[in-house]
């Protein structure tokens, strides 16, 4: 394919890099001594999801029946129009995740693609043959070969709730960022399979996770029992399994059992990275104390609402300091000892890395690298931050007065903002954005419009 062009190959493939449409393969144990050698002689090797082709033998990938507990389906459904090139570049951002994990080599196949998630967990996403505008998306765990001297533990079938829900997250964070950025008219929704009806897009996630006991079909209007579905997704999750700060009373013994392979897993991950739980908990105690200081908590929950799906935007609100804001997203497994990028990227998006000094006198940070990108907050967010810190008290009365509908008096800048959100005056898509900008100049706050207009 590229012999003619060969003289502007790494022009090419950077391009088709950037726009996700290749990655590089990165060594692995599982590649033969010559193909590691040629790499070692600088011959990259590329995945190119978009070039498979449809094979004979598809069954080959066909997944043994499994336990249902081992494996959750999760539909994501794009309302009739789901283009494949937006397929293959999630695949691509999902590869290059997926690599840096460092277990088995990615499988792909024609439009679907089985990937390592971590020792105990797998996933298989793939265009849905009988819907084409629809990925379905298997969790499941990863097969082990099972040994008869050991027998197995029964909580070893169930998926971990905390990897689910990452994962969730990361492919909705991918594919808002494909939305934004190549194809702005897709919109999505993740579903699960509905044992009624089976349309793709029946039952919402969001929906089961805020329902009680059970969903109705859209269609047959049977109730479906949802209990898995929330504590694998939702935030019940937090009420079996405590989180790491509080010491929540109440456990199911089968809470406690999770609790403590929680922790030996933990304590196996603070070897790993270095840092104890005890550190941890002191650097988020440093966090806190800084933050009252000189920071806002206001502030803290219009970027914390980048989570709002996973933990819901009314527990936000509930929360009145930093330690039990960041404890949501501990239980929503997005923050912990080993994974707290979170709460720094928090930090310097706030502009309080002024408590970077104080941290490092903690022993496990005092060579700790900081560092400045950013890559769990969106944009949007990121610019409503800007856009916070610098409205002046002239500039809110202007923008209350014109949108009168808002209902608010007396508010500050943040809540100024979160109540434009609730009112979906403002949100993370391009549309409404450049409307809330027209509106700003209306009322000639050019300025204040610059901010949310210019790239960051
Ligand atoms: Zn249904």
């Amino acid at each position: 394919m590229w012999h003619k062009f060969f003289d502007q190959f790494e022009f090419l493939s950077e391009l088709m890099q950037k726009f996700d449409l290749l990655c590089l393969k990165t060594e692995s144990d599982e590649m033969p001594a010559d193909v590691v050698q040629s790499t070692e002689e600088g011959i990259r090797l590329f995945y190119v999801p978009s070039l498979l082709k449809k094979q004979d033998d598809e069954t080959v990938c066909k997944d043994q029946t499994v336990a249902s507990q081992s494996k959750v389906i999760l539909y994501i459904d794009f309302n009739g129009f789901l283009p494949e090139g937006i397929f293959y570049r999630l695949v691509v951002r999902l590869l290059q995740w997926s690599q840096n994990r460092k277990g088995y080599e990615p499988r792909l196949f024609y439009q679907r693609a089985k990937l390592f998630v971590d020792e105990s967990h797998e996933m298989i996403v793939r265009i849905l043959p009988e819907k084409r505008s629809c990925i379905e998306v298997t969790i499941k765990l990863a097969t082990v070969e099972s040994c008869s001297d050991e027998e197995d533990e029964e909580d070893d079938v169930e998926l971990d709730p905390a990897t689910c829900k990452m994962l969730w997250n990361l492919l909705d964070e991918h594919l808002q960022y494909l939305g934004r950025n190549w194809m702005k008219r897709i919109s999505y929704g993740f579903y699960i399979p509905c044992k009624f009806c089976k349309n793709t897009d029946c039952l919402k996630l969001e929906r089961c996770i805020a329902a009680k006991k059970c969903v109705l079909c859209n269609e047959t209007h049977k109730g479906m029992r949802i209990k898995r579905i929330k504590y694998l997704f939702g935030e019940c999750r937090t009420k079996t399994e405590p989180l790491l700060l509080s010491n929540a009373g109440q456990e199911s013994p089968k809470g406690k059992k999770r609790k403590n392979e929680k922790e030996r897993r933990q304590h196996k991950k603070q070897k790993v990275s270095g840092i104890t739980i005890n550190d941890f908990k002191s650097m988020l105690l440093v966090v806190s104390d800084y933050w009252k200081k000189h920071g806002n908590i206001s502030m803290l929950k219009v970027l914390l609402r980048q989570f709002k799906c996973k933990v819901g935007v009314g527990e936000i609100e509930k929360k009145d300091d930093v330690i039990s804001l960041f404890e949501l997203l501990i239980g929503s497994g997005d923050c912990s000892c080993e994974e707290f990028s979170v709460i720094f990227e928090a930090v310097k998006i706030c502009g309080l890395d002024g408590v970077y000094r104080k941290i490092k006198q903690i022993e496990s940070f005092d060579s700790f690298p900081f560092k400045d990108s950013i890559s769990t907050f969106s944009v949007y967010r990121r610019k409503l931050i800007k856009f916070g810190k610098n409205l002046k008290e002239e500039s809110i009365q202007k923008i209350v007065f014109f949108h009168q509908d808002l209902n608010v008096h007396d508010v500050d800048k943040w809540h100024l903002i979160l109540a434009l959100e609730d009112k979906g005056i403002i949100k993370d898509d391009e549309r409404s954005m450049n409307d809330f900008v027209k509106s700003l100049r209306k009322i000639g706050l050019n300025n204040d419009a610059d901010i949310l207009e210019k790239p960051l």
